[in-house]
């Protein structure tokens, strides 16, 4: 038997109806703060990749989907092309390439697959989906404000909310300006120097490549070292804390709630000030529902334009299986008002009138009058059906059909043009 990928899996129904639930209400709340929406392809060039997340990253550095892409003729050459790992990479080179810039600020959002090779587990797949949303633009427009945090903040919280997920923990911290880390990057590493050989042995490895990362260590031996190692907040200069300040402050008037976290960092380069991860309980390990933060820089690493940024990406898997528990999918899903039911040699009128039925936005399962009527019933009550329809030669002349409630097995005969408003009721 040829199986799904290892890592990769089939969304089914009813989980499904689950998963349209969570996009149709992220849709409706972006609407609100006047998002549009924004596809790029799945794979990228390597190098995107190389230079946006950054190349000491665990993203890049051995988890992405990488292949050599051919030329088909002589004159085509060929390239490394990259399943996308993350969003915002892609976002700002379609921002660089079209010139966005020039539309003043862009409030962006992406919805789709996003491709890692990680270690399969619980919440954890080598082929996820992501909600990613984006403010990015020029300074001019207002892209640096802290007021546009403070939105994008919001706006999270208010979905989550939406989608009944009110248990939320937003960890908030400020990862400062990308001089101010390199400075608490080499503070870290001179603290790290006597003390890493007692630590975990990603946590050695983290102290030479990337020492920020140490910070994000969940071993529980290692958490006694961390607490004594330097806080990014003693970094920060006057103009990130200010920043930083106004970020809290709108939120605190808001009335969004968070917990200041200085031990926060995200796994990707290109963050800058603002970062942020929402958490919940019940994910376990796996507690990040999304996370986000400032990118200022990113557009210029990529040759683009300044154009500081921030966004968020939601874990849309983690979102879901954290929904799971409070909302069964048969709850959002929209079950058959109608089971119609032909008799034989009726197909062609049952299509008819089922037809008529969804024009007026009826959900209709239709039937085969190859069909006994006690094979109609069971299909009828396995589909979920409100009501059954018997179509018959009877029915047609008379102009009026049999409608029974499969619940209470009440039936009355309905005439053709009440048959909607009869069934709606
Ligand atoms: P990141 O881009 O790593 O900050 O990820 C953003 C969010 O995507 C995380 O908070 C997770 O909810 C989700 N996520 C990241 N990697 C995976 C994965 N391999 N499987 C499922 N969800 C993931």
């Amino acid at each position: 038997m040829i199986k799904a990928v290892r890592g990769t899996r089939d969304l089914l129904p009813p989980d499904t109806a689950l998963w349209n639930f969570v996009e149709a209400t992220a849709r409706e709340v972006f609407r609100a703060y006047n998002f549009q929406e924004i596809r790029t392809p799945i794979f990228e060039t390597t190098e995107l990749f190389a230079r946006g997340v950054g190349e000491e990253t665990d993203i890049v550095s051995k988890e992405m989907f990488t292949w050599e892409d051919r030329g088909r003729a002589a004159s085509e050459k060929g390239q490394s092309l990259t399943l996308r790992p993350e969003a915002t990479a892609g976002i700002v080179r379609a921002y660089i390439e079209h010139k966005l810039g020039d539309r003043g600020l862009n409030k962006l959002f992406l919805i789709g697959p996003m491709f890692r090779r990680e270690r399969p587990q619980k919440g954890r797949y080598r082929q996820f989906y992501q909600i990613n949303a984006e403010v990015i633009g020029p300074a001019s427009a207002g892209s640096e404000s802290p007021a546009r945090d403070a939105e994008v903040l919001e706006m999270t919280a208010t979905l989550l909310n939406r989608l009944g997920i009110t248990d939320w923990n937003l960890q908030l911290n400020s990862v400062g300006s990308s001089q101010e880390r390199v400075k608490f990057n080499e503070a870290l590493r001179a603290a790290l120097e006597p003390v890493k050989d007692n630590m975990c042995v990603d946590c050695q490895r983290r102290a030479l490549t990337n020492p920020l990362r140490v910070l994000d260590c969940k071993v529980p031996e290692d958490q006694p070292i961390i607490e004594t190692l330097p806080r990014i907040t003693d970094f920060l200069g006057q103009e990130s804390r200010t920043h930083f300040d106004a970020v809290q402050s709108i939120l605190t008037k808001l009335g969004v709630r968070f917990t200041l976290n200085p031990r926060l960092v995200r796994g990707l380069d290109y963050y800058t000030r603002t970062a942020f991860e929402f958490t919940h309980g019940a994910l376990g390990a796996q507690n990040a529902i999304l996370g986000g933060g400032r990118y200022d820089g990113l557009s210029e690493a990529l040759g683009g334009p300044p154009a500081p940024g921030i966004g968020f990406a939601i874990g849309e898997d983690r979102l879901v299986m954290t929904l799971q528990e409070k909302t069964p999918a048969e709850s959002v899903m929209r079950k058959p008002d109608v089971y119609v039911a032909p008799m034989a040699g009726m197909n062609g009128e049952a299509a008819r009138l089922a037809h008529e039925l969804r024009q007026q936005d009826l959900v209709i399962e239709l039937g085969d009058d190859s069909f006994r009527l006690k094979k109609s019933f069971e299909a009828a009550t396995r589909a979920g059906a409100k009501y059954i329809l018997i179509i018959g030669e009877n029915e047609i002349k008379a102009n009026a059909f049999a409608l029974k409630n499969l619940a209470s097995g009440e039936q009355v005969s309905v005439p053709r043009a009440e048959l909607a408003e009869r069934i709606r009721a």
